[in-house]
């Protein structure tokens, strides 16, 4: 076999890895943020009659600009949303290169405030955009003074706020978000992964007037849909043209569609854990708070928890009792993701057997 090194890959890639959180088959994965309650099966029959419909017309291309879909989204996220500002990929991931491909390139720069999302500087690389990585303040949160003091400093043409934030759990603040876009003339992405789960406000409802704002959002979590591959955003229409001119052509299969069409109309029953989640994550900080360790807080599906003595030791004997969390390379840090009540009774009886 020849080896990657071997090839004419462009310089920049050489070395480089893949994405690679671990997908191992353990009894109890809390890794990847998904949603582990499983589809409920009148939902699972909606989705077979919806993509059973559309297999009978795959010999055509699916609607270019499904419209159909883009309607039900504006539906569903209100504040007088036209289908006009709503697209849609094949996970917010996409939505993000499309984002950078129309609004990065070579000579430009996005920032954003880490510890935060792994795939944008993965998605900076591959759209050639320049990508820095600013810190949060102590407690990971931010303010408005110093975000706007970052981006005057750094000068950067797409900004991204990770809001409630990966991997730390926490929201930003409205304020925070008016401030940054006033901060700059470039494009300011929000990032509304776990906008669910959140007590602060969404970002939304700061769209009209504000043509340079992208909310985006997955079905990956919240919405237990995380296999169907469905992302979206909010923004003006003219961001919408933008994201037109990279996408290529037909990207959201006939399938993706009518299985996404079929989630949104069982919305309530796809998020009717988004509450039980919730006290998970809740019932989590608090039991890790009382054997010692340091959980941060959380407005997301997942909690950082901090104060391990020894990570590995801690990843490595809960993957020995089936239990799967994430290490994110922050010294004394695990992400665990919010399950079902089964699977957090094991984890903190799991937890409490390590630390003792
Ligand atoms: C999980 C996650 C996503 C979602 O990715 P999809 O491609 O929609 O599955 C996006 N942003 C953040 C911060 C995430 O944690």
């Amino acid at each position: 076999m020849t080896n990657l090194e071997d090839l004419p890959i462009r310089p920049d890639l050489v070395g480089q890895l893949p994405y690679g959180a671990p997908q191992i088959d353990v009894q109890i994965k809390l890794n990847v943020n998904e949603n582990t309650h499983g589809i409920p099966e009148e939902v699972a029959l909606k989705i077979v009659e919806r993509t059973a419909e559309a297999a009978l017309t795959l010999n055509r291309y699916p609607d270019r600009e499904f419209m159909a879909l883009r309607l039900k989204l504006a539906e569903f996220l209100g504040e007088d949303l036209d289908s006009g500002q709503i697209w849609a990929a094949n996970g917010s991931n996409e939505i993000l290169q499309q984002f950078f491909q129309a609004f990065g390139g070579p000579g430009r720069k996005a920032i954003s405030f880490g510890p935060t999302y792994s795939m944008y500087p993965n998605i900076a690389r591959t759209t050639l955009t320049g990508y820095q990585l600013l810190p949060r303040l102590d407690d990971y949160s931010l303010t408005a003074e110093y975000v706007r003091a970052e981006i005057l400093r750094s000068k950067p043409e797409i900004v991204i706020l990770c809001s409630p934030n990966n991997p730390t759990g926490t929201g930003i603040d409205l304020s925070v978000i008016e401030a940054a876009y006033e901060s700059f003339d470039g494009m300011l992405l929000i990032d509304e992964a776990y906008q669910e789960f959140a007590d602060t406000t969404s970002a939304i409802s700061l769209l009209p007037g504000r043509p340079r704002l992208v909310i985006s959002r997955t079905m990956s979590k919240a919405f237990a849909f995380a296999g169907a591959r469905v992302g979206y955003m909010a923004a003006d229409a003219s961001v919408v043209d933008a994201m037109r001119i990279v996408r290529l052509p037909y990207h959201l299969s006939a399938l993706t569609q009518a299985a996404a069409m079929a989630a949104l109309e069982t919305s309530n029953q796809l998020l009717a854990n988004v509450e039980q989640i919730k006290g998970q994550r809740d019932r989590i900080i608090a039991g890790v708070q009382k054997m010692g360790l340091r959980p941060y807080p959380s407005e997301a599906n997942f909690v950082l928890v901090n104060g391990f003595a020894d990570t590995q030791l801690a990843f490595d004997t809960l993957l020995s009792k089936g239990i799967i969390v994430r290490d994110i390379g922050i010294p004394g840090c695990l992400r665990i993701t919010a399950g079902t009540e089964s699977e957090t009774t094991k984890l903190l009886g799991e937890l409490a057997l390590l630390l003792d």
